[in-house]
C-alpha cells in the first residue's frame, strides 16, 4: 500500500516543493496550510506520516501535535522548525514527534528523513509483546501502551522502538550511536546526540516507577544506556 503523508505548512511554495518531492519518491500526499485544516484532513482519511511545521497561523504546530496524539498515536510525525527553536524541538519530542528538520532544508533531505521513518530494522525474532515491570507497570509493545496506576499511556512508535531495542540488547551497554544508527537509521551518528537523550527522558517518564530516579533504563556514564535486567 502506498504510504500517505500529510504536509502541514503555511508557506505554500515550500509545501508544494515538499509535496512534489514526496510524489517523485512514490508517496501520496495532501497539503494543509493551517492547523485546523490539518486536523480536519487527519480525521477524514488515513495518513501514515505527518510533516508538521511548528510555526503556523492560528493553532500552533505544537497544539496540532497534541491533538493528533490524542486522536491516534501510531502515526509518525516529523516536525519542521526554525534552527533557533531548540526549546520547541524539545517540547515537540515530549509531545510525541518522531524526528525534526531544521529550516532551511532541501525537499530531498526531508524525503530521506521520511524514508528513514518507514524503514524499520529487520528484527531477527518476534518482538516482546508484553513487559512486566516493577511497580505493577505493564508495557504492551505491540499496542504501544503503558498500563500504570489504572491509566493507559500511549508510547510513540519511536519510544516503542527504543524500548524494544534496549530490552533486546539487555546483555550490553547500548550507545547513543547504536540507537541513532539502528533505531533512527541515520547514516552517520556524529550529530543529534541530544535527540536520543530527550527520547530517553520521555520514555523514563512513562515506564520508570520513579522517573526522577531511573532504575530500568540505566545511564552508563560516558557510554550510553543499559536495560536493568
Ligand atoms: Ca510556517
Amino acid at each position: 500500500m502506498t504510504q500517505r503523508i500529510l504536509v502541514v505548512e503555511d508557506e505554500v511554495a515550500l509545501a508544494s516543493g515538499i509535496r512534489d518531492a514526496l510524489t517523485h519518491a512514490g508517496f501520496e500526499s495532501e497539503m494543509a496550510h493551517d492547523g485546523a485544516a490539518a486536523l480536519e484532513a487527519f480525521k477524514k482519511s488515513r495518513f501514515d506520516l505527518i510533516v508538521l511545521d511548528l510555526m503556523l497561523p492560528g493553532k500552533s504546530g505544537l497544539e496540532v501535535l497534541k491533538e493528533l496524539r490524542t486522536l491516534r498515536h501510531e502515526v509518525r510525525v516529523v516536525v519542521l522548525t526554525a534552527l533557533s527553536d531548540e526549546s520547541d524541538v524539545v517540547r515537540g519530542f515530549e509531545m510525541g514527534a518522531d524526528d525534526y528538520m531544521a529550516k532551511p532544508f532541501s525537499p530531498r533531505e526531508l524525503v530521506a528523513r521520511v524514508h528513514a521513518q518507514f524503514r524499520r530494522k529487520e528484527m531477527d525474532s518476534a518482538p516482546p509483546p508484553q513487559l512486566t515491570l516493577p511497580g505493577g507497570i505493564q508495557v504492551d509493545l505491540a499496542r504501544l501502551e503503558v498500563h500504570r496506576d489504572g491509566k493507559i499511556l500511549p508510547l510513540t512508535p519511536r519510544e516503542g522502538d527504543i524500548l524494544e531495542y534496549l530490552v533486546r540488547h539487555r546483555d550490553r551497554v547500548v550507545t547513543r550511536e547504536d540507537l541513532l544508527l539502528d533505531v533512527w537509521h541515520y547514516r552517520n551518528a556524529n550529530v543529534e546526540t541530544r535527540t536520543v537523550d530527550i527520547h530517553i527522558v520521555g520514555l523514563r517518564r512513562k515506564v520508570e516507577p520513579e522517573p526522577a530516579k531511573p532504575t530500568l533504563i540505566q545511564t552508563v556514564r560516558g557510554k550510553g544506556y543499559r536495560w536493568y535486567a
